[in-house]
């Protein structure tokens, strides 16, 4: 049976995931802060496998893969992340618009957006590898792209998604040859928390979408940024 393991699964498109990957018949890792009872309504298939640890703590994430040394992973879904209060460059009470720089958020934003991606690839590289054809997905979005950034703003939720486009292109090439499969997967815009309710698409939507995308990987698709409809995206 394959292992996927999946960061932020405690609501919306990790929840979304989840759920989806449980009816595949597969076994669910699900790496949470926190705990929802969504979740665990979801433990009757008893192939869920929840564990609760800080994301942003190194320690604690180099004892998850301690803890799952032995085991395969087929797919590692990076898809927690977080915002930050948004808004566009006209909307000066943002936190993350021009004029309102604050490093603690800066911080916040990178740690779990880009540094916890980077640090979970580098522990789990051995469990993909460990799968034959294991595929590192991280859940990027168009607003790190630079070519599709017509607006402005969104400073530092910007910049860690562009960040984590970097660190999946280079491993692109570095996990190659260990066959791994690294990519960054924009979700689309969707109806979560963080998308909010005006957002063009559902949760089913787009993990429906995502999940083809997965399934269809090859190792030439190693260093590519798609989208959750399949097409490729440009940086
Ligand atoms: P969401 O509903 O706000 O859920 C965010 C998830 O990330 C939650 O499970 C949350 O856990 C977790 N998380 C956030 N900060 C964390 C931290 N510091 N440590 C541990 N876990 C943390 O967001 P979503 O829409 O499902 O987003 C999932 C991914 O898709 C994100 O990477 C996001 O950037 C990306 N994305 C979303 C959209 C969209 O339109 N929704 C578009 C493009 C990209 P808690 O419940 O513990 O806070």
């Amino acid at each position: 049976m394959s292992n996927v393991l999946i960061t932020g699964s405690n609501r919306g498109l990790g929840l979304g995931l989840a759920r989806s990957y449980l009816e595949d018949g597969w076994n669910v890792i699900a790496v949470n802060r926190s705990q929802s009872s969504e979740l665990d309504a979801l433990s009757a298939t008893g192939r869920l496998h929840c564990h609760t640890c800080d994301l942003t703590d190194d320690d604690a994430l180099s004892q998850l893969a301690h803890e799952l040394s032995g085991n395969s992973v087929e797919v590692l879904i990076n898809n927690a992340g977080m915002m930050a209060k948004s808004g566009f460059v006209r909307d000066q009470e943002s936190v993350q618009g021009f004029g309102h720089f604050n490093r603690q958020v800066w911080r916040q934003v990178f740690d779990i957006n880009l540094f916890t991606p980077m640090r979970m690839a580098e522990l789990f590289a051995p469990h993909l590898e460990a799968a034959g054809q294991g595929k590192l997905v991280t859940i990027s979005s168009m607003l790190g792209s630079m070519e599709l950034n017509t607006r402005g703003g969104l400073y530092a939720y910007r910049a860690s998604k562009a960040g984590v486009n970097a660190i999946v292109k280079s491993m692109g090439f570095d996990l190659a040859e260990r066959n791994i499969t690294a990519i960054a997967l924009h979700p689309g815009w969707v109806r979560t928390d963080m998308g909010g309710k005006g957002a063009d698409l559902d949760i089913e939507t787009s993990v429906n979408g995502m999940k083809h995308v997965i399934d269809g990987l090859t190792t030439a698709d190693s260093g590519k940024f798609f989208s959750y409809d399949g097409s490729e995206m440009p940086w």
